[in-house]
C-alpha cells in the first residue's frame, strides 16, 4: 500500500460519508446536538482538498496531513479524536514509501489506543471506540474489519452512553446507535473498498 491507497482510502471514506451525511445527523440529533454528519462532511471534505492540493508522497504523510485538516476543520469532539487516530497511526507509518498489512494493523491500533487515551472512553461505552476497536482487532484482513466496525457500531444501539454529549441523556440514551461509532464504521468499510480495487 503506497500514498495513493491511502489517498484512496480516505477520499473513497469522504464520499461515503457525503452520502451518508444526513443519516450521521439523524443519528447525533437523537442522542446529541444533531451535528456529527455535518462535522464529518466539512472535515473529509477538507481532507480530500488538502490531499489533492499538497499530494503527501507517503503513506504517513497522508495520515498526518488528513489527521491535522480534521483537527482544524471540525468543531466538536469528533474532530480531535479522528484527528488523534490519524496522527497517530500516520507518525506509527514514518516515512516508509509502501507499508503491509502488519504494519497497518500496528499503526492503526496506536491511533485507536491514543483515541482511548484522549477521550477516556472504555469498551461498551457507546463511543466510536466500539466500532474502531473491533475493527483493528481485525486487521490485516479489512474484510473481516470493515465486517467487525459494522457490527460493534450495531452493539452500541442499547447501550447507555457513558462518554461525550449522549452521556448527558443517562438512560435515554439507550435505543440508538452511536453516531460516532457508524461514521467509523464507513471508514473500515471505505478500507475494504478500496483493498478489494
Ligand atoms: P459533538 O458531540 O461535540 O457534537 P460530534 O457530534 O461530531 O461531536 O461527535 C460525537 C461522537 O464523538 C460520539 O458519537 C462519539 O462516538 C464520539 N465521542 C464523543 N466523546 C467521546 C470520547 N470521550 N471518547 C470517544 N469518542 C467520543
Ligand atoms: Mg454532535
Ligand atoms: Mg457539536
Amino acid at each position: 500500500m503506497d500514498a495513493e491507497f491511502f489517498r484512496r482510502w480516505l477520499t473513497t471514506a469522504a464520499g461515503a460519508v457525503e452520502r451518508d451525511a444526513d443519516r450521521l445527523t439523524q443519528l447525533d440529533s437523537a442522542i446529541g446536538d444533531a451535528d456529527h454528519g455535518s462535522n464529518m462532511r466539512r472535515g473529509m471534505a477538507a481532507v480530500v482538498a488538502a490531499l489533492d492540493k499538497d499530494r503527501p508522497a507517503t503513506p504517513g504523510a497522508v495520515l498526518l496531513l488528513a489527521g491535522r485538516t480534521l483537527v482544524s476543520t471540525v468543531g466538536g469532539a469528533a474532530g480531535p479524536l479522528y484527528g488523534t487516530l490519524l496522527r497517530r497511526a500516520g507518525k506509527a507509518l514514518g516515512d516508509a514509501e509502501q507499508v503491509g498489512g502488519e504494519e497497518l494493523r500496528e499503526a492503526l491500533t496506536a491511533g485507536v489506543d491514543a483515541v482511548a487515551q484522549l477521550g477516556g472512553a472504555a469498551p461498551g461505552d457507546k463511543t466510536m471506540l466500539d466500532a474502531l476497536r473491533p475493527a483493528v482487532e481485525a486487521l490485516p484482513d479489512t474484510a473481516r474489519a470493515g465486517h467487525a466496525a459494522g457490527q460493534g457500531a450495531e452493539a452500541t444501539v442499547p447501550l447507555r452512553a457513558r462518554k461525550g454529549r449522549a452521556s448527558y441523556l443517562g438512560e435515554r440514551s439507550v435505543g440508538h446507535m452511536d453516531p460516532g461509532a457508524a461514521s467509523s464504521a464507513l471508514l473500515f468499510q471505505a478500507l475494504d473498498e478500496v483493498s478489494a480495487g
